[in-house]
């Protein structure tokens, strides 16, 4: 982490977990524990059906609420679909996109590129998440994959949208899989990602850009994780699903100077 140029962000991914009721039982006790310290963002993407709830219990709390995925078109015929201006109007801040949850669904990086720019559209902030398999790690293709997947990404932008962006390393193999990257693999990986930034842009972009590791981060492994220099915070999975352990990890990151 580096403070001078960044805020930590502590974000939690449900993924299809938890109904309306046990989001409301989960955002109450969230609320007993979050610490009165402003030092670094929360945030819980969540399935939209929650996120009524889950607004309505944090209500004049810090904690941000986000989505798990949006559509890149502003409305029409997308049966099933939930657009941008939706989810600012249900009082979304934060949208994950290119989960590779949903990559290996179909989503390709055109999409992602697609959504993103919706996503700021709307005012919100999007989390861009890659990441590689296992294989690609073992064949050595790591930081050529992660910069085509964010090239792609960032397709056009400008710096200044750029600097709204939250990206998220997430090796594929370490996500629910209990087998987390070790803080030099991650530190590694994100600080290539800056490396990116600052090639594609300039050097105040780079420095501005938050970059969480996510994949299997939880409340033992999170100190050493977030005390490399360009990893801003985490995407959290399976420990954000309850609510003690999400708070241990906003603790440490607030804690690490
Ligand atoms: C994720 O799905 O974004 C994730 C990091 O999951 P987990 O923490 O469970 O590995």
């Amino acid at each position: 982490m580096n403070r001078k140029y960044r805020r930590p962000l502590i974000a939690g991914n449900w993924k299809m977990n938890k109904t309306p009721s046990e989001t409301r039982a989960y955002m109450t006790r969230l609320r007993e524990l979050l610490p009165k310290g402003r030092g670094c963002d929360v945030a819980i993407c969540l399935p939209a059906v929650c996120i009524p709830a889950a607004v309505r219990t944090l209500r004049e709390t810090r904690v941000c609420i986000g989505a798990e995925n949006c559509n890149a078109n502003p409305a029409g015929a997308y049966t099933g679909e939930i657009s941008a201006s939706m989810l600012v109007d249900a009082s979304c801040k934060y949208v994950i996109l290119g989960h590779s949850e949903r990559r290996a669904m179909g989503e390709t990086d055109r999409d992602v590129r697609n959504k993103l720019q919706a996503v700021l559209d709307a005012g919100m902030t999007p989390i861009v998440c890659c990441g590689e398999s296992l294989e690609q790690r073992e064949v050595g293709v790591t930081e050529e994959w992660i910069s085509m997947q964010l090239k792609y990404a960032l397709q056009g932008l400008d710096d200044r949208s750029v600097r709204k962006l939250v990206i998220a390393y997430e090796p594929i193999w370490a996500i629910g899989t209990g087998r987390t990257a070790t803080p030099e693999q991650a530190e590694a990986v994100c600080a290539h990602i800056r490396t990116l930034i600052r090639k594609l842009y300039d050097a105040r972009t780079a420095r501005a850009t938050v970059i969480l590791y996510g994949g299997s981060m939880n409340e033992k492994n999170a100190r050493e994780l977030l005390m490399q220099p360009d990893i801003d915070g985490g995407l959290i999975g399976g420990a954000s699903l309850v609510p003690e352990k999400l708070i241990q990890i906003v603790e440490t990151a607030t804690a690490i100077e």
